[in-house]
């Protein structure tokens, strides 16, 4: 139960979630974690995403002593020319018309958050908003309301990002490609190649958007993670105290928090249910020994060229392990069909998944020893839930940042050599089949460093949950943001009643 006072009502948050899943997932298992400590909090979402987070909703209220704490406020998806189909965002990758579309709803949402604001601002005590509407920050301020950035990534990766906004770093180095950016002031010594970043000189675009949203987030009360103290070790140091003065909460893995293995993996999927395929997906790693399955997943927004998901299938093949690949619906990787190319061994070793994946049971699943990623946060941590050692596939965005908390601090994971910063719908350079075999092989070999790397993860994996349990760090993260609430709650009303 909330901390409040008997006759007080408890705090209620209003949390506005990005619409895609990414995004919109995290922020929905984080509304979950907070109902369960009594907080009542709305979700400001679109229909389409609105039925993705159903489940969720369902869930939290479900398994409350206390009624509904949580609700959906539908606002409708705005007026893009986006089919129904494609309101989801999933297919993203495939064209640049709908990528850029999709991203004009981040203006067009202004209108109808603005007016909840209006009509609800009394009746709520914090707004928890996704950082890309960094305009957020203007129409919470406007109400007197405090405003809670969420960006859906690693505390490791905001830090770097925050860095290079901040600091000059791409003043005293060449723009060849193998050059190399340092970043000061970090807790650990980060360095990192320019073609891996995202280069002003290349991106003015995305470059201008970021400065916005670090600008919007550094003006927030503060910003919340979808992480825990251990994994990002001397990072809330370095937000709270050392270098950045601002108020942070790492109050993950969220998803741990709200419910099975099974109810998490079914977040996302058509309906909030998964389907019979996942069942014979899962049927088919029963049937193989512990740890002999790599599973091969990028996410929801990764488009691979037919050149480079052949050389996919060729390392998956040269790796002589067994695996499951998933292949997003719609892609336009999935309609190079990869189980066509000659003497690609899907009969006895693989198995594809076309659609929506069951990724965390997959994970958790004994007999998957190792996961080829691209470093999406979310991705990330279930792998570290998991206990599952990584091959580090970043391709934009925090993902090459990801990737390198992945391999060089935590040590759970080998970098498959991408090289080049490009977004889902830009060309990379092709990783060929025999480096994508040989990291695979790395990561899941008995010999080398692939043992030690899978003893880190196997130690790693049983801290999660210690952190969202009663007593842990991210549990007490929870409690300390609402204690802050409700006192900041009762210095404004005093403030209003002097
Ligand atoms: N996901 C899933 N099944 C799929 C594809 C994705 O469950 O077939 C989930 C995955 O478990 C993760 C999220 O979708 O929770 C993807 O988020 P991430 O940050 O890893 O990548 P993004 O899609 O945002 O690039």
């Amino acid at each position: 139960m909330a901390p409040t006072k008997d006759a007080e009502p408890p705090l209620h948050i209003l949390f506005f979630p990005f619409l895609l899943p990414g995004h919109l997932i995290p922020m929905a298992d984080m509304a979950a974690l907070f109902a369960a400590r009594g907080v009542r909090c709305t979700v400001l979402t679109t229909p389409v995403q609105a039925s993705t987070i159903r489940s969720v909703v369902d869930r939290a209220n479900g398994s409350s002593a206390a009624g509904t704490p949580m609700s959906i406020s539908v606002v409708p998806f705005p007026d893009v020319g986006l089919p129904m189909a494609a309101q989801s965002g999933r297919d993203l990758a495939t064209s640049r018309d709908y990528h850029d579309r999709f991203l004009q709803t981040v203006e067009l949402l202004r209108e109808p958050f603005c007016r909840f604001l209006s009509d609800h601002h009394a009746d709520i005590d914090a707004v928890v908003s996704d950082s890309l509407f960094h305009w957020s920050a203007h129409a919470t301020a406007e109400h007197g309301l405090p405003r809670i950035a969420f960006l859906a990534t690693s505390m490791f990766a905001r830090a770097c990002t925050d860095t290079v906004l901040r600091s000059n770093v791409f003043e005293s180095c060449s723009d060849d490609h193998g050059a190399v950016v340092s970043l000061p002031g970090l807790p650990h010594r980060v360095e990192q190649r320019r073609s891996q970043m995202m280069d002003p000189a290349k991106r003015p675009h995305e470059w201008a958007m970021f400065q916005l949203i670090h600008a919007a987030d550094r003006s927030s009360y503060g910003e919340l993670f979808n992480s825990f103290r251990v994994l990002e070790p001397g990072y809330a140091e370095h937000y709270r105290a050392t270098q950045l003065r601002r108020r942070a909460w790492l109050v993950g893995p969220v998803a741990l928090a709200s419910g099975s293995l099974e109810d998490v993996a079914s977040r996302g999927a058509v309906a909030g249910a998964l389907s019979p395929d996942a069942a014979v997906c899962l049927r088919w790693l029963d049937a193989k020994l512990a740890s002999s399955v790599v599973y091969v997943s990028f996410g929801t927004m990764t488009n691979f060229s037919p050149e480079q998901m052949r050389e996919l299938a060729r390392g998956l093949d040269l790796s002589g392990k067994n695996f499951v690949w998933v292949i997003a619906k719609g892609s336009t990787a999935a309609s190079s069909d990869p189980s066509t190319p000659d003497g690609f061994p899907t009969a006895n070793r693989g198995y594809i998944v076309r659609g929506w994946a069951p990724q965390v049971l997959i994970l958790n699943h004994p007999a998957v020893g190792g996961f080829v990623t691209h470093c999406g946060w979310n991705s990330t941590l279930e792998a570290v839930s998991a206990g599952v050692p990584m091959v580090t596939w970043p391709r934009y965005a925090d993902q090459f940042y990801n990737e390198k908390l992945v391999v060089e601090v935590l040590g759970v994971g080998v970098g498959v050599g991408a090289e080049d910063y490009a977004s889902c719908l830009e060309t990379h350079r092709v990783i060929a089949g025999e480096a994508i075999a040989e990291s695979i092989r790395r990561v899941m070999g008995e010999e080398g460093d692939g043992a030690a790397m899978r003893k880190k993860a196997k130690e790693l994996g049983v801290m999660p949950r210690g952190a969202v349990e009663k007593g842990g760090s991210s549990y007490d993260d929870v409690g300390q943001l609402m204690e802050e609430l409700i006192a900041r709650r009762s210095s404004v009303g005093c403030t209003a009643d002097g």
